[in-house]
């Protein structure tokens, strides 16, 4: 059997099920082919937890993506603490923004997403897995486990950090594992949290409060992976212990609601993002440390710019087109990997001149207003 559409977007995660929705005003016939589609939820407290900027929360909520299943909670400060007593605040009345971010569950939200782009009219939502791809001259196929065929002449790979449809084209990528992994889980706080995040720059981790709606929080501790068996091993007494000791008790003892869940963190970049009748989004083109969390704010900026330059109609294969917005996409998704990675460089360095000036750099920071709005203009679109 043949399906023919326009757009065939691999991947149902966050970035793919929102690609499909910004495209659903556009005439393109999209499919959306995800081998495992999101679970009914339930009232249990989902360990993956990110946080969503401003911008990209606008804009999902104008695509009806951001409405129930989804349990928000706002950031309205910021708090991050450098090893040796650097400290930087952010405060969202002092930028004149209603909330600097907002956190949500990945599993709430892709439900949400789901459901709206199955409501849409040109979108065919489809449980199956591809097995292989026809590179085509004009238009690609993709041949699914039960035989169906689905043509297209636009593939899109929003299949994560190992995507399968990045290994069908051949394409390679560069990596920088520097063997650390994250641990996450949730937490309730014994006092409130009011909104506000907090970081931890430690020499052997990174630790994060992440608020959640009541008096709940989510963690990531990222550290080298080695330390990561013994972590995963607490109990959950003795990793709440831990994980309140390290966040110097802020917001006094806590109390695990879900167990840890380990995630190894490598920053990848696909050597190309963009072949005719071919594009990368997402994890699958790029992956960034998570400590400043905006791995999915990249990859819904990437949907934010590829809709809007498709949204003019035509083929939507053509390698021109797609040239052009990976070029304009380069420059966020670099910034941000060198950013990201050189922090987490700095602070696990164990050289006494890079601590002092680690931490003399944050209370720098700190002081001169005119930089922390421009980091926060970065940060909240
Ligand atoms: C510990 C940790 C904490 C993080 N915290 C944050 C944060 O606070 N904020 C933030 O912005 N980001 C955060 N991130 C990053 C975030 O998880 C990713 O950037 C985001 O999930 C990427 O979304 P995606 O849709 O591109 O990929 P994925 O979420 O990996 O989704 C890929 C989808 O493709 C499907 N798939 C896989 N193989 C195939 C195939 N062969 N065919 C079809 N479909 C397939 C999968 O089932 C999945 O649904 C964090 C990451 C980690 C590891």
């Amino acid at each position: 059997m043949v399906d023919r559409y326009d757009i065939a977007i691999v991947g149902g995660g966050l970035t793919g099920t929102a690609f499909a929705l910004a495209l659903k005003h556009t005439p393109y016939r999209v499919a959306l082919v995800e081998p495992r589609p999101p679970q009914e939820p339930t009232a249990d407290w989902d360990p993956r937890v990110y946080a969503y900027s401003p911008g990209n929360v606008d804009w999902l909520r104008g695509l009806g993506g951001w409405a129930e299943p989804v349990r928000a909670q706002a950031i309205h400060g910021m708090r991050i603490f450098g090893d040796h007593g650097g400290k930087l605040a952010f405060d969202a009345l002092e930028t004149g923004l209603p909330e600097l971010a907002w956190i949500a569950e990945n599993g709430r939200l892709q439900s949400a997403l789901w459901q709206a782009a199955g409501q849409a009219a040109n979108i065919g939502v489809i449980a199956g897995q591809p097995e292989s791809v026809v590179w085509g001259e004009g238009r690609h196929a993709l041949v699914l486990a039960d035989g169906r065929r689905i043509e297209a002449d636009l593939l899109v790979g929003a299949d994560g950090a190992s995507s399968w449809l990045r290994d069908q084209a051949g394409i390679g990528y560069t990596i920088k594992d520097q063997h650390q992994a994250g641990v996450v889980a949730n937490f309730e706080t014994e006092r409130p949290h009011r909104g506000i995040a907090w970081q931890w720059f430690r020499q052997d981790s990174v630790l994060a409060y992440l608020p959640l709606p009541g008096r709940r929080i989510s963690i990531v501790w990222s550290t080298h992976e080695d330390a990561v068996p013994e972590r995963m091993a607490r109990s959950a007494e003795e990793f709440a212990t831990d994980v309140a000791e390290a966040g110097h008790h802020a917001l006094g003892s806590l109390r695990r609601i879900t167990p840890q869940a380990a995630f190894p963190l490598k920053i990848r970049r696909a050597r190309e993002w963009v072949r005719p009748g071919l594009v990368l989004i997402g994890d699958a083109a790029h992956t960034v440390h998570p400590l400043a969390g905006q791995g999915v704010n990249l990859g819904f900026r990437d949907c934010r710019l590829l809709a809007e330059m498709l949204a003019t109609g035509g083929n939507p294969g053509e390698i021109g087109r797609l040239q052009a917005y990976a070029v304009r996409r380069m420059e966020d998704v670099a910034s941000m990997q060198f950013t990201t990675g050189g922090l987490k460089s700095l602070f696990t360095n164990p050289d006494p001149l890079l601590r002092s000036l680690r931490n003399t750099g944050l209370g720098l920071t700190n002081s001169q207003d005119w930089l922390k709005q421009a980091l926060m203009r970065h940060a909240v679109q």
